[in-house]
């Protein structure tokens, strides 16, 4: 990378350092906040702090809002009776894309990753059993992602529940094995859902 002044360095590293953000990319952006009004660079910051600041997770079902509990927990017309488990945020995004979901969520934050040392206690699971105790709930859908991970998550999820009498199904595997929900287009999530199997 070519060298430039401390300031404008600075700001390249910290852009490179984003999910997705390579050294060309990272100073492409910099020349180009460089170049914004003032007040566009503020309303950009802005943004981020304000976001920062006011995002939380749902005490309930683990997904990012402003509110808690969030608009989907608190909706009354949603059905009490199904909990989609995925595992961020994101995928929340995702299902609702198809509109046609019309139960509730919970959100692991992550999956179970033995090789990364991630283990069961280290995912929002022990809320999900609490909530399973408290809930009146007949299905939880396993919408963890079609990846290795993924895979195992929801085989200990299914292993786990299936003493307490509750139905767990699967998402079928229209997804492409290795992508992530989030990628997936309305239909192949509307699909999967739809043909999803009892574990
Ligand atoms: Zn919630």
């Amino acid at each position: 990378m070519a060298q430039y002044a401390k300031p404008l360095m600075r700001l390249i590293e910290e852009l490179n350092s984003l999910p997705g953000i390579g050294g060309k990319s990272a100073q492409r952006l910099a020349f180009h906040i460089l170049s914004m009004p003032e007040e566009d660079v503020k309303g950009l910051t802005d943004a981020m702090m304000n976001a920062k600041h006011q995002m939380k997770y749902c005490s309930i079902c683990g997904n990012l809002t402003d509110k808690d509990p969030c608009s989907i927990c608190e909706d009354d017309k949603r059905n009490t009776k199904y909990i989609c488990v995925v595992e961020s945020p994101r995928d929340v995004a995702a299902m609702e894309r198809i509109k046609e979901y019309k139960g509730r969520y919970h959100v692991l934050h992550g999956c179970i990753s033995p090789v990364d040392g991630i283990g069961p206690e280290d995912i929002n699971l022990r809320s999900l059993i609490l909530r399973l105790q408290q809930e009146d709930v007949e299905e939880v859908i396993l919408a963890t992602n079609p990846t290795i991970e993924g895979e195992a998550t929801a085989m200990y999820i299914a292993r786990l529940l299936k003493p307490a009498g509750i139905k767990v199904s699967r998402i079928a595997h229209g997804l492409p094995v290795g992508g992530d929900l989030e990628y997936a287009d309305e239909v192949t999530i509307s699909k999967s859902l739809e043909n999803r199997k009892e574990l």
